[in-house]
């Protein structure tokens, strides 16, 4: 058997055209956030931080215009007050559905920590407010266009909801490509749908973004891709003016939205992290590729397949036992620079179906742009790894965990 070093050197020579693929989004994603801050004037001032009311908070309101200008999008929410991806997505929903209205996955169910928001009882879920739930099942992790088309011919759902990333499935994210050609079949079973995507893992992984490709409404978490590793909290909601009107309304009051709402902080962190967001997410998406192409080499199956382009920033490697996978997962927290003494253990999150394991030795709390793994226990056992603040943190992580496996 290799050492851990040579097959780690071997399988990033392998790779090194996926690295130059993700040479270039960076290059130009890094161009247009700061064509970004130019237009926009960034100045010390609106990193103040801002008290009581927080009218005229122009560090809030400026902020939300840089992200709106990135994202191609006509409007734009960034806010602390998000508390975290789940947030964002469940607000943009509550603000925009209406009692009677249907809301159509078709990425089956979303994410975890969405399905009580959407469909428990008496919680003040969507359900409890009279809002519908469909859903339309993945075809081999797929889209599957036909049931899709099947289900308009007599529903009308208000809202279409779309996963980018790929939540605990066994399947890669969407690209963009995929997104843009859905949107554009969805568009033309129902003119007026809504088409919201979750775009969390997403942010900078490619040149466009869903709201290049026609989406209406996006939502993602600022302690993932977007905040670089720099922001400590948050969300953001963009897209359709009259859409993100109504969001904000349900964010803070319907009246006040975005007018009012301070931070004691300084608001520098989420400029300073948005700056820095692509470079950071291409050192995710390199350590990724890495990940894939060694494990793969190994024998253990992943997404992405070794040697291709990954959609978001995670790696999903299936082991052949529970202890292998918790071997894994350990050796990412030991290999992390806090908490590295720590032993991640399976618990009961909330939110989740079953136990979960997370290992994460994060400077912010839970925030997966930094390298993390975590699994629910259920087989089979499928481990999701992602982000990593520099290529070379992951590098090592990788180098440590083989010389546990091998
Ligand atoms: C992380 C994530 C979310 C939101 O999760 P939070 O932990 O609440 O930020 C939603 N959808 C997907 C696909 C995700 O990966």
């Amino acid at each position: 058997m290799q050492n851990a070093i040579n097959i780690i050197n071997d399988c990033e020579l392998e790779i090194k055209d996926v690295f130059s693929h993700i040479d270039e989004v960076v290059l130009y994603n890094q161009e247009k956030v700061l064509t970004a801050f130019k237009k926009n004037m960034i100045a010390a001032r609106h990193f103040a931080p801002t008290t009581g009311y927080g009218y005229d908070d122009v560090g809030r309101d400026t902020l939300c215009a840089l992200f709106a200008d990135i994202f191609n999008a006509e409007s734009a929410i960034v806010s602390p007050h998000l508390i975290n991806g789940t947030h964002a997505i469940f607000t943009a929903l509550a603000g925009v559905l209406r009692p009677n209205d249907t809301m159509l996955s078709i990425t089956d169910e979303p994410y975890d920590t969405l399905l009580d928001a959407i469909k428990s009882d008496s919680i003040g879920s969507l359900k409890d407010f009279g809002i519908n739930f469909d859903k339309i099942a993945l075809k081999n992790g797929e889209i599957d266009y036909i049931e899709v088309e099947k289900y308009f011919q007599n529903k009308s759902p208000k809202l279409i909801f779309i996963q980018r990333s790929r939540g605990y499935n066994w399947r890669n994210a969407l690209s963009i490509s995929d997104i843009s050609k859905t949107i554009k079949i969805v568009k033309k079973l129902s003119e007026n749908a809504i088409i919201m995507i979750d775009n969390c893992y997403g942010e900078f992984v490619d040149k466009l973004e869903p709201t290049d490709v026609g989406a209406d409404l996006v939502a993602g978490s600022l302690i993932k891709n977007p905040g670089g590793g720099i922001a400590q909290t948050g969300g953001y909601i963009i897209g359709r003016k009259d859409l993100i009107d109504l969001v904000a309304g349900r964010l803070t009051v319907p009246g006040i939205g975005m007018e009012a709402g301070s931070y004691q902080a300084s608001y520098l962190p989420f400029f300073q992290g948005l700056f820095i967001a692509p470079h950071v997410v291409a050192q995710a998406m390199k350590t990724s590729a890495l990940f894939a192409s060694v494990f793969s080499r190994l024998g253990y199956s992943t997404f992405p397949e070794p040697n291709t382009i990954g959609h978001d920033i995670i790696t999903s490697i299936k082991f052949n036992t529970k202890d292998e996978l918790l071997a894994f997962c350990c050796e990412i927290q030991n290999s992390s620079p806090v908490d590295s003494f720590a032993t991640p253990e399976p618990w009961d999150m909330p939110g989740y179906a079953h136990q979960v394991i997370m290992a994460a030795g994060a400077f912010v709390q839970g925030s997966s742009i930094e390298l993390s793994a975590d699994s629910p226990i259920v087989e089979p056992y499928i481990a999701y790894c992602q982000g990593s603040l520099t290529y070379e943190h992951g590098k090592i992580a990788l180098k440590n965990i083989l010389n546990k496996i091998i």
